[in-house]
C-alpha cells in the first residue's frame, strides 16, 4: 500500500515536472518569437499584424494605382493563386517594406479597365514584363510574353485593391535576396522568425512546388 502510494505520488510528481518543462519551453519559444518578431523590422502591411485569410469563394476585384487623379485601374475576374512574400529586388513593394507581396492570375482573366495610357514596361529585357503607372511607380501587372513555364500568367498585387477575400499569403520566395538590396545579413534570423512567426514557410527560391512545375517544363523542353 505504501509503495503504491509513494509509486503513484512519484508519478503525479514527474508528470507535473514534465508539465512544468513543457510550458517552460512554450515560454521561451513564445518569447523567442516575440522578441524576434518586435526587433524585426517591417516587412509588409499585409504580413505585420499576421496574415488574414482570404475566402475561397471570392470572385475578384479591381486593383488601383496610388495616383489620386486619373488612376490606372486593372480589373481581375477572379482570385489570385500561389499569392506569396517575394524578398527579390524585382517586384513592386510599398514605401518602407522588406518584401512585396504577389500573387498570379490567369491572364484572360486581367483587364486593365482605366488609364491603361499611364502604363509602361519597367524593363522591357525581363522575363517578367511589369507594366508600371508612370506617375506613381506602382506595378499594375507583370505579364510573361517570351517562352516560360509561368506563360500565361499575369503577376499582380492584391494590396492595390479595396476588396476583402484575396487569397492570404501563403509562402515566403526569394528570401535572402533582401540582403543584395542592402539588408543587414546578421538580422536575417529575426527576418526568418518574423515569417514563420505569421505562418510563412521561407525559401531562398520559390516554393518546393513552384520549383517543381519549373524542372518539369524544362525537363519537358529537352525531351
Ligand atoms: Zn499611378
Ligand atoms: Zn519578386
Amino acid at each position: 500500500m505504501a509503495t503504491a502510494l509513494i509509486k503513484k505520488h512519484k508519478y503525479a510528481s514527474s508528470a507535473i515536472l514534465a508539465g512544468s518543462i513543457v510550458s517552460a519551453a512554450a515560454v521561451i519559444t513564445q518569447y523567442y518569437k516575440g522578441s524576434a518578431a518586435r526587433s524585426a523590422p517591417p516587412l509588409h502591411p499585409l504580413l505585420d499584424d499576421g496574415i488574414k485569410k482570404g475566402d475561397a469563394k471570392f470572385a475578384g476585384g479591381k486593383l488601383r494605382c496610388h495616383c489620386a487623379s486619373r488612376t490606372v485601374e486593372v480589373t481581375l475576374d477572379g482570385n489570385v493563386a500561389h499569392n506569396h512574400a517575394c524578398g527579390c529586388s524585382k517586384c513592386w513593394k510599398p514605401e518602407g517594406a522588406l518584401f512585396s507581396v504577389v500573387a498570379v492570375v490567369p491572364r484572360d482573366q486581367l483587364r486593365v479597365t482605366a488609364n491603361e495610357d499611364k502604363l509602361y514596361v519597367v524593363d522591357d529585357k525581363a522575363a517578367i514584363q511589369r507594366h508600371a503607372c508612370e506617375e506613381c511607380g506602382v506595378h499594375m501587372y507583370g505579364r510573361i510574353e517570351a517562352e516560360h513555364p509561368f506563360k500565361g500568367l499575369d503577376f499582380v498585387h492584391v494590396e492595390l485593391s479595396q476588396e476583402k477575400g484575396w487569397q492570404e499569403p501563403q509562402f515566403a520566395a526569394f528570401v535572402s535576396s533582401i540582403i543584395e538590396q542592402g539588408f543587414d545579413a546578421e538580422k536575417m534570423g529575426d527576418v526568418r522568425a518574423k515569417l514563420k512567426a505569421v505562418g510563412l514557410d521561407t525559401f531562398d527560391s520559390l516554393s518546393p512546388p513552384l520549383m517543381d512545375l519549373i524542372a518539369s517544363w524544362t525537363a519537358e523542353k529537352k525531351a
